[in-house]
């Protein structure tokens, strides 16, 4: 759930949402309260190529899963109402059960939501896609998945674009040592691998149904897998700055290349 506070400041208090540009494409992942910061900065750059008249770029979402703190900023994202706007909407947790269509029209519909999608001016397109399928959203960049292991299914990602790539794997728990062999293959040689680091290894055993993982548990698959950078992710909404702050100071002690993910941090792979 999104955090604000005085104490949350810093890293900041909003949920899973994830930018990841390859050239001129970009690809969102998840629609946290995140997204809605995020939809600003788009409209601002689209307002710049607007003035250079840069041919509009088609922009994909993918989810994850849609659990409340990876959808609660969809219907807050401003080029939604845009309509010069592609953007193409992709799951695959929902396989055999759903479909990314009928997922948002769950959500956005009385008496959760005052309005449905049909608000939006951009022109959607959805996609669906089930784990393991690797797609191809736009040409030069594939995206490949894999199942996670968390409550009402979940998808990981991983990006491969011009020789380099990143991994997406968050809301996935895993089992006391015993790791996780399908993401460190999923992992492999990655150049960012970013991981579900909700709890530490001493809280976990008092959460291990909860569908999450430890920042411990996911640098231990990161070095496993040859991953060059490793960042935590999905903070556990208690977690404080000053807490964030220790945890990020241990992660870099054992692997320089960590950090504890902060809203707006930027990493160049
Ligand atoms: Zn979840
Ligand atoms: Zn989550």
């Amino acid at each position: 759930m999104a955090s604000t506070s005085d104490d949350t400041n810093r890293y900041g208090g909003n949920t899973a949402c994830v930018e990841v540009n390859c050239g001129d494409e970009t690809l969102i992942f998840d629609a946290g309260s995140g997204l809605r910061l995020l939809g600003d900065d788009i409209m601002k750059r689209v307002a710049r190529d607007d003035k250079k008249d840069i041919k509009r770029k088609r922009l994909n979402l993918f989810f994850t899963h849609c659990h409340y703190d990876h959808i609660s900023g969809f219907p807050f994202f401003a080029p939604f109402f845009d309509k010069k706007t592609k953007i193409d909407i992709w799951s695959g947790h929902l396989t055999g059960k759903n479909k990314t269509e009928r997922m948002i029209l769950n959500y956005m519909r009385p008496p959760f939501f005052p309005v449905g999608p049909e608000v939006f001016s951009a022109k959607l397109r959805y996609r669906d896609f089930e784990p393991y399928d690797k797609l191809s959203p736009v040409k030069g960049v594939k995206v490949s998945t894999l199942s996670l292991d968390h409550h009402d299914e979940c998808v990981g990602y991983r990006v491969d674009f011009d020789g380099r790539s990143i991994c997406y794997i968050t809301d996935t728990t895993h089992t006391l040592g015993k790791p996780d062999m399908r993401i460190i293959e999923f992992a492999r040689d990655t150049d960012l691998m970013i991981y579900d680091g909700t709890y530490t290894d001493s809280e976990f055993p008092a959460f291990s149904n909860f569908g999450h993982s430890t920042w411990q548990e996911g640098q231990r698959l990161a070095l496993s897998a040859n991953a060059k950078r490793y960042c935590i992710f999905h903070h556990r909404p208690s977690r404080t700055d000053k807490a964030l702050d220790k945890i990020d100071q241990q992660a870099k002690a054992k692997f320089k290349k960590s950090w504890a993910a902060y809203e707006g941090l930027v990493i160049k792979v």
